[in-house]
């Protein structure tokens, strides 16, 4: 028997991209089922996060027309992580295979086929990497990179230029259930989960339409979310760091003493000033690395639900 397929697709605000990638998210669909790879009662389902604008009903509006589609919505926008999750959770009890895919037709669909080989030939989870930036400009580029090497650096183990398209069974999804985390950094707590896992690679696109949800200032905190909720590598660089100027320290508190003991002490305040300055910026940054740990472990002891689903469009219809 074929696996039943969930397209997972996150939108927020998507109103002007949704009507031209929606037909080529259900194209798919229509010709893997065609091909024999999956089941007929394969769906896509749209995560609406929260939209200000169309979204929604543009959704309930396709759900109408062609019963592959359905959507569900969240009550407010939580970010594409959560949004991500929701659609994962709400498809792991009801289908084999899920795969995730951002609205604005960057990935390309095509890659689909090749995920879905990789599963019939028995990998449950298979990311997506992109082979090539070559639309992307140059500043994104450069940024997505180091964010890649800087977390790999940092201890969190990601996949190389993969980001949120990957297709997951639902088999490690109900394992993946039990990762309970509020700080969502998926394409590095999939890789804990195990299993059986490949890749395949595939070259982006521009946005087809819509503007980027994802600015300079949301992917550094992506970045600084991805490190603290993966890895406390960090904090072993702060003891590092503070043993190194500790002795450091040592070393000079001898070179004073001897130079006082010679009575050869004079004023240094240029000296002193410098080390005060610098030795209590490194300390204020210290502080902050912990306290960025302190705000995750006060958020997830609050263990407040991930994502809330307001509305289903088969509320009045079975899916
Ligand atoms: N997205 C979301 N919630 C948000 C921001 C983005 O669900 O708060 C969705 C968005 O609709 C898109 C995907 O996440 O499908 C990726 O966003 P975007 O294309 O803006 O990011 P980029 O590809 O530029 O990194
Ligand atoms: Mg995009």
């Amino acid at each position: 028997m074929q696996p039943k397929l969930y397209i997972i697709i996150p939108c927020y605000n998507e109103q002007e991209v949704l009507p031209i990638t929606a037909p080529m998210f259900l194209e798919k669909l229509k010709s893997l089922s065609a091909a024999g790879k999956i089941s007929g009662d394969s769906r896509v389902l749209f995560v609406n996060d929260g939209s200000r604008d169309d979204t929604w009903s543009i959704i309930e509006k396709l759900s109408k027309e062609d019963e592959h589609y359905i959507g569900i919505s969240q009550s407010r926008n939580r970010g594409h992580q959560n949004a991500v999750l929701a659609g994962l959770m709400e498809a792991k009890d009801v289908c084999d295979i899920t795969i995730s895919i951002d609205c604005d037709g960057q990935d390309d669909i095509n890659a689909m086929d090749q995920m879905v080989d990789a599963y019939l030939d028995g990998c449950e989870v298979v990311y997506g990497v992109r082979s090539s930036r070559e639309t992307d400009t140059f500043f994104k580029r450069f940024t997505a990179q180091s964010f890649y090497k800087f977390l790999s650096a940092m201890g969190a183990e990601v996949v190389y230029n993969h980001a949120d398209y990957r297709l997951i069974s639902a088999k490690v999804l109900r394992e993946f259930a039990n990762f309970r985390e509020v700080n969502l950094f998926l394409r590095g707590m999939v890789p804990l989960v195990g299993f059986k896992s490949t890749t395949v690679s595939y070259s982006r696109a521009e946005r087809l339409a819509g503007e980027s949800h994802y600015p300079l200032k949301k992917m550094i905190a992506l970045a600084v979310d991805g490190i603290t909720s993966l890895s406390v590598k960090p904090l072993r660089l702060i003891t590092g760091f503070g043993v190194l100027v500790a002795l450091i320290s040592f070393i000079g508190v001898l070179w004073a003493l001897i130079t006082a003991l010679c009575g050869r002490a004079v004023a240094g305040w240029a000296s002193m000033t410098c080390i005060v300055c610098f030795v209590s910026g490194v300390q204020l940054i210290c502080l902050g690395i912990i306290g960025e740990y302190i705000g995750k472990i006060y958020m997830e002891t609050k263990q407040r639900p991930r994502y809330i689903i307001s509305q289903r469009t088969w509320d009045d219809k079975s899916r």
